[in-house]
């Protein structure tokens, strides 16, 4: 992985970048970001660059012995620790050693993804991994040898936060007495699952989630997915590239304007057209059902901040930008709550199976009450 795979995020690369350029390289450093966040993907670009053999000032070269060994994610010195379970692949004794093979198609397949992706990844079925302290046993082992050929070991643990007691206490004094030459990426979610004694010896590096446009753009780049798809489903994603991949598969329909209509009916209290609509929510299937109700609550809240102030809406694609505009001219103090509530009804039936059709309709009637101020 190279910085300039990873999309944005300049400034933590430039600090990544400059701790190598001037020999700051702490030893042990916790990369931590939500889901889907940029956070391994930006220590794994961190490992390479350090042992990139003709470094440029911006990046890694990506063709020099080392890099394309990382790029491949088998360097010998770059080490991987990350939760593990008995599958039928590996039915007993679960260490990080024995998923390798297994890891690198996850990782190269996209460094988004999260813990329950790679459960499944490995066929965990319904059991939850660890870092076991069986693990601890082997990351003791592992340090106490020389570099191979770089000038550092680097050992990434993947979610720190899912280690046995055991393990995490021995990570622990392997952080109080670092042994020479090895670098600790610690790339979790969740500092706060950590032992502080654990975090208070690392380097903190807070990688933010995912922007809207930033997700949009790898949708864009990496999907070949149109601007108002894409946006449709970055609104959805929450700054989440893995989800945002997944929503890519699943969305099966233009949301923005299944949306407009909608609402353009109710206003109009049209209710031929949203019983002909109801049909057509019912064909969108459960998934889809719940991620337009999702969509739209979040299109509406984006109303009712650009009534409050139209600078706190960053971007949309115009035909939405505009939408919004006149659309906010109706929503007032009064009703904003009760149409945000009666779409959060709306996806708490889907969820629990109710009727979709009825749902729908049930829904329109009263956001059609709530919109001319009727009720
Ligand atoms: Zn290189």
């Amino acid at each position: 992985m190279q910085f300039s795979q990873i999309i944005g995020h300049q400034e933590t690369k430039l600090l990544l970048r400059k701790s190598v350029q001037q020999n700051h390289v702490a030893h042990a450093q916790l990369f931590l970001g939500q889901e889907g966040s940029a956070n391994l993907a930006l220590a794994l670009a961190y490992a390479t660059y350090i042992n990139c053999e003709s470094k440029l000032p911006d990046d890694s070269c990506g063709t020099c012995g080392s890099c394309l060994k990382m790029n491949k994610l088998v360097h010998p010195d770059f080490n991987f620790v990350m939760p593990v379970t008995t599958t039928k692949n590996v039915s007993k004794e679960a260490l990080s050693q024995k998923f390798l093979t297994e890891w690198r198609q996850f990782i190269l397949a996209s460094p988004y993804q999260g813990f329950n992706d790679w459960m499944q990844h490995i066929g965990a079925e319904n059991k939850q991994g660890n870092i076991s302290k069986e693990e601890s046993r082997q990351l003791v082992k592992l340090v106490s040898l020389k570099a191979f050929e770089g000038d550092y070991k680097i050992v990434l643990i993947w979610l720190p936060e899912l280690m046995h007691p055991a393990a995490a206490n021995a990570l622990l004094k392997l952080l109080e007495e670092p042994p020479v030459k090895t670098l600790f990426l610690l790339v979790s979610q969740s500092a706060e699952k950590l032992l502080a004694t654990i975090t208070s010896r690392t380097q903190i590096m807070q990688v933010r989630s995912f922007t809207e446009e930033e997700v949009v753009t790898h949708l864009q780049q990496k999907y070949g997915a149109d601007e108002a798809t894409a946006y449709q489903i970055a609104q959805l994603a929450e700054g989440n590239l893995s989800a945002a991949a997944k929503l890519t598969s699943e969305i099966s329909s233009d949301y923005f304007s299944f949306f407009l209509d909608w609402m353009r009916h109710c206003y109009s209290h049209k209710y031929g057209e949203v019983i002909e609509m109801s049909d057509r929510f019912q064909a969108l299937g459960r998934e889809n059902q719940k991620n337009f109700l999702l969509y739209a609550l979040n299109l509406f809240r984006k109303v009712m901040l650009y009534g409050v102030d139209a600078s706190l809406i960053s971007y949309l694609p115009p035909a939405e930008l505009d939408f919004v505009q006149k659309f906010s001219k109706v929503i007032t103090e009064g009703n904003a709550g009760q149409l945000a509530e009666e779409l959060n009804q709306a996806h708490y039936h889907i969820e629990r199976n109710a009727n979709p059709k009825m749902v729908f309709v049930d829904s329109s009637i009263q956001m059609a009450g709530y919109l001319r101020g009727l009720i």
